[in-house]
């Protein structure tokens, strides 16, 4: 299958699994995740109609940025070392990792006058010593001290699940950050309004997209993988 037939195909299992669980497709925003391909490949999925590139690596994204960073909305979706906001800043829309006060204070540093940095803080909710990002518990603390940081916005929440044969495990996980996500947003923050929730890659986006998910990062299953 190419790139679109395979977009078209999602495209119509996202109505489907919203249609069963009530949800309006319109909020599940897809992100091919390009860093397992060639720019040909991410162009492609540009041409297709994907509207949001995602890259976890500085050096990759930006190579990738340089060709096609006029189209698309772009997502940094793996961890950011500080030393390397600088380069990023001005390229990429989104941030979906922030997960350390010292990080939030770089890219508040670096921002241009009056540019909002949209960010989602990364949560470990299963726990997983592997995986990086907040306890639940660290989670409304952290974006309550956010607030100094003018320029940093928190659209929402971000989550890896672990890895499982049987999707189904991960249900707990994403529902576990849904309602993270509305403690939070009741709280009424102007700094973080958080109504999003980066969930779901190849293996588990169904589960995520029934618990809520409104930005799901997709590898394999929609660009394949070439490298
Ligand atoms: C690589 C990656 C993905 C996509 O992984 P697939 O399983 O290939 O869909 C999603 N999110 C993050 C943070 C990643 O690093």
């Amino acid at each position: 299958m190419t790139v679109k037939e395979k977009y078209e195909a999602l495209l119509a299992e996202i109505e489907d699994i919203c249609h069963s669980v009530s949800r309006d497709p319109k909020r599940i925003n897809v992100i091919a995740v390009t860093k397992y391909v060639s720019e040909e490949t991410t162009q492609k999925a540009l041409e297709a109609g994907v509207g949001h590139i995602g890259e976890n690596r500085a050096e990759g994204g930006l190579e990738k940025w340089e060709a096609l960073g006029n189209q698309g909305t772009w997502h940094f979706i793996g961890s950011l070392q500080s030393k390397k906001v600088k380069k990023v800043i001005d390229k990429f829309d989104y941030f979906h990792s922030l997960d350390r006060l010292s990080l939030a204070e770089e890219l508040d540093k670096r921002a241009k006058p009056g540019q909002i940095i949209r960010c989602f803080v990364q949560v470990n909710i299963s726990n997983e010593e592997s995986k990086s990002g907040l306890s639940k518990e660290e989670v409304l603390p952290f974006i309550e001290q956010l607030g100094e940081f003018p320029a940093i916005e928190v659209v929402g929440l971000m989550t890896m699940a672990p890895f499982y044969d049987d999707p189904e495990l991960t249900r707990p996980i994403f529902r576990g950050l849904r309602e993270l996500q509305e403690v939070v947003a009741a709280k009424q923050l102007t700094h973080a309004p958080c109504l999003e929730l980066s969930m779901g890659m190849s293996n588990d986006y169904r589960v995520a997209i029934e618990e809520g998910a409104t930005f799901i990062r997709l590898g394999t299953a929609l660009v394949g993988k070439e490298f």
